[in-house]
């Protein structure tokens, strides 16, 4: 499978890694759009969003809950931030292996902005 989120997974390429369990891995993004950027994402390949099977749900609740635990840790969840999941070409999804970023350590433009 040549997906470079499976890679960081098996740990073939490097990250900064900030969260890992059995189920799921968060890093830092290597081009971090806010002081605080930070991907979370299932260790099981799962596309996208649409790709969320009904056996999936629970991983994702684990997904939602690494994101929270990241921003708490990274100090920035009094202060508040963003999760943004992007699905498809037009959602503007590049790597296709679902994840989560996690945003903050600045106040965030509106998203009609
Ligand atoms: O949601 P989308 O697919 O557009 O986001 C992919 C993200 O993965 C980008 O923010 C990019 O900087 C990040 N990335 C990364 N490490 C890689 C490849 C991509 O953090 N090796």
């Amino acid at each position: 499978m040549d997906c470079i989120f499976c890679k960081i997974v098996e740990g073939t390429i490097p990250s900064k890694k900030l969260f890992e369990n059995e189920h799921v891995i968060a890093f830092h993004d290597i081009q971090p759009a806010a002081p605080v950027h930070a991907l979370v994402i299932p260790k099981k390949h799962i596309a996208s969003i649409n790709d969320v099977g009904p056996e999936d749900w629970g991983l994702m609740g684990e997904v939602l809950r690494a994101a929270q635990q990241v921003a708490a840790e990274t100090g920035i969840a009094e202060t508040g931030y963003r999760l943004v999941n992007n699905c498809g070409s037009d959602g503007g999804q590049v790597v296709f292996h679902l994840h989560v970023h996690v945003l903050g350590g600045e106040k965030l433009g509106p998203l009609n902005g």
